[in-house]
Order: C-alpha cells, then structure tokens, then sequence
C-alpha cells in the first residue's frame, strides 16, 4: 500500500500524519505530526440541555439509572466490537446491572460493515443490556447525548488512527478506556485521563473499577477535559497547521 501512496505523496512539500508513530524514514519531504480536533461548538460536541440528554437516550431504551458504558465506532474489526461486548460480559458479572451501548453507523465506504455488524448481533446474544444501535451518519445530537449520558466511554480499538471519538468522550469529561494503539495513546494518558488496555479482560478489570469509583471518573473527567483542552480543539489545529505553513513557506524562501 504504501508503495502506491509513495508515488504520490513525495510529489507534496510536506506530509502530516496524525501521530509522530506514522512517520516515514522512506520520504525526502518535511513530515510533520498534527493531530486532527473536535469542534466545541459542533452539534456533536456542544453542551446539551439535559432534557435532550433524557430524551434521545430514553427513546433507545436505554434507563439513565443504571450505569452506561459506551463506544461509538463504525463496525469495523479495528474497533473490535466483540471485545467490548466481551469486556462488558466481564464487568457484568459484578456490576450486574450495568447496560452497553455500541453505537455505529453505516458506512457507505466499507464493505466489510455488514458482516462486522452481524457478528456483532451474534456476540450480542439476547442480552437486552446491549444495545446496538445503527444510526444514520449525521445523528450528531444522538452521538453527542450518549456521550453526555455514559457512565464510562470505550474506545476498545486494536488499530487507530487517531480516534476522534476519544477527545469527544474526554471533553465531555468521561473518563476514557482505550485501546493501547495509535492515536488512543496521546489521548488517554494511562491512569490519568483513562485507562490503554490490550485485552477485554484489561477492560473489563478497568471498567469495574471505574463503575465503582465515582471519585476517580470525576478525576479523570476532569483531567481529560483539560487534555483536549490544551491539544485537541479545532483552535490548537489551527495554530499547528500556521506552524506547519510558516516552516514550509520559510524553507522554500530558504
Ligand atoms: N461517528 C458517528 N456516528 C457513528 C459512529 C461514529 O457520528 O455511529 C463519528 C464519531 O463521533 C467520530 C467519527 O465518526 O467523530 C469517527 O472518527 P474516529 O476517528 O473515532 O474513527 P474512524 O471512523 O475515522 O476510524
């Protein structure tokens, strides 16, 4: 693949990846590491009243008494739904009444969506405390509500690029169970903003904890409020791609 991409990507004045991991040491041109953002003020990450918060989770089913855990991916392997589905298993067992939601949506660009999703429904069982919930691309309000209602966010990933819905999760002060992979990892600083596991069973144990632990979800909300904060608003984008500009421009001045 990369082969392919080579061909053109050396044609550019510089390349960025969204993590430093994603470098080349096979190019000749500047790579710079600018992470993508989340727009505060975006129907998906606005503050919502919290009647809308009721009402859009109710209407799933879902009951905002009892413990949510939540991840919102496409159906994707990367994203490894059965694991999350195995982890909330685990944490079942001795939080009995907590609920899973997976949001997903179709992606028009996958074709391998279907088959993920129907995997996910047999892993699913009938266990009516998960819900899989197939919503149409643009539910921001939806996505940003559930977000709102979690008790703890999922990002179970076994491969990321980055994983916007890690700083959506964060900035909403959630505290965030990610996968040890990608971009995950300068998002969820390990016991601080969240927990990077590599097993349903590290997730699980982490999960529990957290359940239990109003205290550290509060903490670690809060931290993970400040880390997007700090390093992933569209106005930190912003600043590195000017960065980005002047380093460029002065180089061919140069
Ligand atoms: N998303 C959504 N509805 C869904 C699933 C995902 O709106 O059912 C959004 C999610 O909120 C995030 C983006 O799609 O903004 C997914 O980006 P991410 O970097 O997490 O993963 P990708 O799908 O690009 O691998």
């Amino acid at each position: 693949m990369w082969d392919f991409l080579k061909r053109y990507v050396s044609q550019y004045n510089g390349m960025i990846m969204s993590i430093p991991e994603f470098a080349r040491d096979d190019l000749d041109i500047p790579q710079m590491a600018i992470p993508p953002s989340i727009d505060p003020l975006s129907p998906k990450n606005v503050p919502l009243p919290e009647t809308t918060v009721h009402r859009v989770v109710t209407r799933f089913g879902v009951d905002l008494d009892r413990p949510i855990v939540l991840q919102v991916s496409r159906f994707d392997r990367a994203k490894d739904p059965v694991g999350v589905i195995e982890a909330y298993r685990l944490a079942k067992r001795h939080v009995p009444d907590l609920q899973l939601v997976y949001l997903g949506s179709p992606a028009a660009d996958d074709p391998e969506g279907e088959i993920v999703y129907q995997e996910t429904v047999k892993a699913a069982g009938d266990d009516k405390d998960i819900h899989l919930l197939m919503l149409p691309p643009n539910s921001h309000t939806e996505v940003n509500a559930f977000q709102r209602a979690a008790t703890v966010v999922m990002q179970k990933s076994i491969r990321e690029g980055f994983g916007l819905t890690v700083s959506e999760a964060l900035w909403k002060r959630k505290p965030v169970i990610g996968g040890n992979t990608g971009g995950i990892r300068i998002q969820v600083i390990n016991g601080v903003t969240g927990f990077l596991v590599d097993t349903p069973k590290a997730a699980a144990h982490y999960l529990i904890y957290l359940l239990r632990n109003k205290k550290a979800r509060e903490e670690m909300g809060e931290a993970g409020r400040e880390h997007v904060g700090r390093n992933f608003l569209i106005t930190q984008e912003l600043r590195r791609y000017l960065m980005a500009i002047l380093f460029l421009t002065g180089r061919h001045a140069g």
